[in-house]
C-alpha cells in the first residue's frame, strides 16, 4: 500500500483565471481516494453568456467517485475558490475543511442565500494541519489579499505535494503573517516531490508591493481630500478595509459601509478577530448627516457591477449616498479581466457629477495579491520540487511559469490543461488519462449543463430577434381565420419604410396560398413551409434571419 500511485487531475482553473478545483488521489488505478482541493466559479460575462451569473465547474467526475472522496479542503475564502461550493455540494456532500476566517466567510455567504442548505465545515485551526485517509495536509500560512490564504502542504505515502493556493510574498502584510518561507523551507529540506503553483502574475518582473505601501497612499489620499471621500474595493478584501479604517480615524472622519457583501465581511472579520482595535462604523443611512469633510465610504462595486453601490451612487440613484463636485472617489482595486467597460461606465458617472476619480494608473492605491516573478523564483527556491505544474493562470501565464521554472532548475515542469490526470509518482510524472471535465452554468436559481442549447439559443435571440406566427386552419386545409404574426427584437421597418410585420404576414399569407390543398393536411409541413418563407421574405429586407416560430392549430 505504501507504494500506490499519487495522481493529480485540475478540473478548472488551468487556462483560465477563475473556477479553482483540483484533485489529488492516492492508491491503484481501481481504489483511489480523492481529496479535492477547493470548488469555486468564474463570472460570466454578459455578452458571451447572455443572462447567466456564474460559471461552475462539471462535477460530474466527482459524483461518480464521491464514496471515494475522503474531504475537500478550502485554499482560502476567494469566490473563484469557494464559489461554487453551495451550489454544487449537495451534490456531493463530502465533509468541507477550512480555517475559521473561511469557514466564517463561507457560513455568512451561504446564510445570505435563500433556501441555501445547511453546509457543515470543520475547522482546522491556522497553521494546523487535518488526515483525510491516506493524506496528511498542512495549512502553510501565505500573504493574499484576505485573511487565512493557506499553501497546502499534501503528504502521501509516494511524496509531498505543495499547493500554494494564492499567494504572494508580502513583508508587511496589513492583516495576518507574512509569507511562512522557514516552514516552506523546512518542507523543501524534507523533500518536496511536487509543486502545483499561482501563475497569474508570472509574466510581470519583479516583486509585487506590500499591502503597506497601499495603506499610506490611501492614508494620504483620505487626508487631503477637501470634501468626501468614497472608496472602493474587493468586499473580501479586510487588510485593505483596515487600512482604509485606520487612515479614516487618522483624518478624524468617520466610516460608513455602502453595499450588503462589505457588510457581511466586516461583521466576518470582526468576529474572526481581524478588526480588532478597528473603531464602530456608522450605518450607511446616517451618511447624510455627517458633514462632507467627516465621512469616508467604504462601497462595493469596484468591478463596475451594475447593482452595487458606486454604480447605484455615480447614477445618483442611491438611496443614502450621493457623492458631488469636489469629492473624491478611489478605486483600490484592477478590473478583473472583461470588467473594464462595465467600471468605465461608472467612472464616466462620476465625473459627470464633478467627483474626482482616482486609480491605480496613477497612484498606488491596489497591489495584487498574487506573486511576480522573483516571488515565484523564491518559492521554487524554498521548495526545490522535483516537478512543477502551473496552475491558477491563463495559457500565457501557465507558459511563463513554466519556462521560469525550468531555468530555475526544476527538473520536470508539467504543462497540464483542465481534465488531464497526471501522475506524480512512482516513476516520471505524465498525463496517463483524462478526466471527465467542463462547465457549469448558473442560471437564476438553477445550475444547467453548458452543453444544453438553452444559452446558444438565448445568444440568437439577441442577435436577431424572433418571429412568432400562429395559423389556424380546417380539416380540409382552408384558412379558419386570418394568421398573426408577432415580431419581437426586429426592426420596424424595412430600408424603403415598409413595415416588416406586413412582410412576414404576406409571406405566411402567400406561401400558404401556394401550397397545394393535398400538402396542407399535414401542419407539420405547412409550418415548416411558413417558416421558411418568413425567415426568406425578412432576410431580403434585413440581409439577418429571425428564429420563427409557427403554430398550426387544425379546428
Ligand atoms: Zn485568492
Ligand atoms: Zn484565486
Amino acid at each position: 500500500m505504501a507504494h500506490g500511485e499519487l495522481v493529480f487531475a485540475p478540473l478548472g482553473g488551468i487556462g483560465e483565471i477563475g473556477m479553482n478545483l483540483s484533485i489529488y488521489g492516492f492508491g491503484d488505478a481501481r481504489r483511489r481516494q480523492w481529496i479535492i482541493v477547493d470548488c469555486g466559479v468564474s463570472f460570466a460575462s454578459e455578452e458571451h453568456l447572455p443572462g447567466v451569473d456564474l460559471i461552475l465547474p462539471d462535477i460530474r467526475y466527482l459524483i461518480e467517485e464521491r464514496k471515494n472522496i475522503v474531504g475537500l479542503v478550502l485554499t482560502h475564502g476567494h469566490e473563484d475558490h469557494m464559489g461554487a461550493l453551495i451550489d454544487l455540494w449537495p451534490r456531493l456532500k463530502v465533509p468541507i475543511y477550512a480555517t475559521p476566517f473561511t469557514a466564517a466567510l463561507f457560513e455568512a455567504r451561504r446564510a445570505s442565500e435563500p433556501g441555501a442548505p445547511e453546509i457543515p465545515v470543520q475547522i482546522v485551526p491556522v497553521g494546523g494541519s487535518a488526515t483525510l485517509g491516506p493524506f496528511v495536509i498542512d495549512f502553510i500560512n501565505v500573504a493574499h489579499s484576505i485573511p487565512e490564504s493557506n499553501a497546502l502542504a499534501v503528504r502521501t505515502p509516494a511524496g509531498t505535494v505543495l499547493h500554494t493556493g494564492d499567494w504572494k510574498i508580502d513583508p508587511t502584510p496589513v492583516v495576518g503573517a507574512p509569507t511562512d518561507a522557514a516552514k516552506l523551507t523546512a518542507l523543501g529540506d524534507e523533500g518536496v516531490l511536487a509543486l502545483v503553483g499561482d501563475s497569474t502574475n508570472a509574466i510581470r518582473e519583479g516583486r509585487s508591493p506590500s499591502e503597506s505601501e497601499v495603506a499610506k497612499t490611501l492614508a494620504e489620499l483620505i487626508r487631503t481630500a477637501p470634501r468626501r471621500v468614497a472608496v472602493t474595493t474587493f468586499a473580501s478584501h479586510v487588510g485593505r478595509l483596515r487600512a482604509v479604517a485606520q487612515a479614516a480615524r487618522g483624518a478624524g472622519r468617520e466610516v460608513v459601509v455602502v453595499g450588503r457583501a462589505m457588510d457581511r465581511v466586516v461583521q466576518v472579520a470582526r468576529e474572526t478577530g481581524y478588526f480588532d482595535g478597528i473603531q464602530d462604523f456608522r450605518s450607511a443611512e446616517s451618511y447624510g448627516h455627517l458633514p462632507p469633510e467627516k465621512v469616508v465610504a467604504l462601497c462595493t462595486g469596484s468591478q463596475g457591477e451594475p447593482r452595487a453601490a458606486l454604480a447605484r451612487i455615480a447614477e445618483d440613484e442611491h438611496p443614502d449616498v450621493t457623492l458631488s463636485r469636489g469629492d473624491r472617489v478611489i478605486f483600490s482595486a484592477r478590473p478583473i479581466p472583461g470588467n473594464e467597460k462595465a467600471i468605465g461606465r461608472v467612472i464616466n458617472g462620476l465625473i459627470e457629477l464633478g467627483v474626482e476619480v482616482i486609480t491605480d494608473r496613477t497612484h498606488l492605491v491596489h497591489v495584487s495579491g498574487h506573486p511576480r516573478r522573483d516571488e515565484l523564483r523564491d518559492m521554487i527556491g524554498w521548495v526545490r520540487p522535483r516537478i512543477l505544474i502551473p496552475a491558477h493562470g491563463e495559457t500565457l501565464h501557465l507558459a511563463e511559469h513554466a519556462e521560469l521554472a525550468r531555468r530555475a532548475g526544476v527538473p520536470k515542469v508539467l504543462v497540464c490543461r483542465n481534465g488531464d490526470l497526471v501522475r506524480l509518482a512512482p516513476g516520471e510524472a505524465e498525463i496517463i488519462d483524462e478526466l471527465p471535465s467542463g462547465r457549469l452554468y448558473k442560471d437564476g436559481a438553477l445550475v444547467i449543463d453548458a452543453e444544453a442549447r438553452t444559452i446558444a439559443a438565448r445568444r440568437r435571440l439577441s442577435f436577431s430577434g424572433i418571429v412568432s406566427v400562429a395559423l389556424a386552419m380546417t380539416d380540409k386545409g382552408a384558412l379558419a381565420a386570418n394568421p398573426e404574426v408577432e415580431l419581437i427584437g426586429l426592426p420596424e421597418v424595412d430600408a424603403g419604410g415598409a413595415s416588416m410585420a406586413e412582410i412576414a404576414l404576406r409571406a405566411v399569407e402567400d406561401a400558404f396560398e401556394a401550397l397545394p390543398k393535398p400538402r396542407r393536411r399535414d401542419p407539420d409541413e405547412v409550418a415548416e413551409t411558413l417558416r421558411r418563407a418568413v425567415r426568406g421574405a425578412i432576410a431580403e429586407r434585413w440581409n439577418k434571419k429571425p428564429i420563427c416560430h409557427v403554430h398550426v392549430l387544425v379546428v
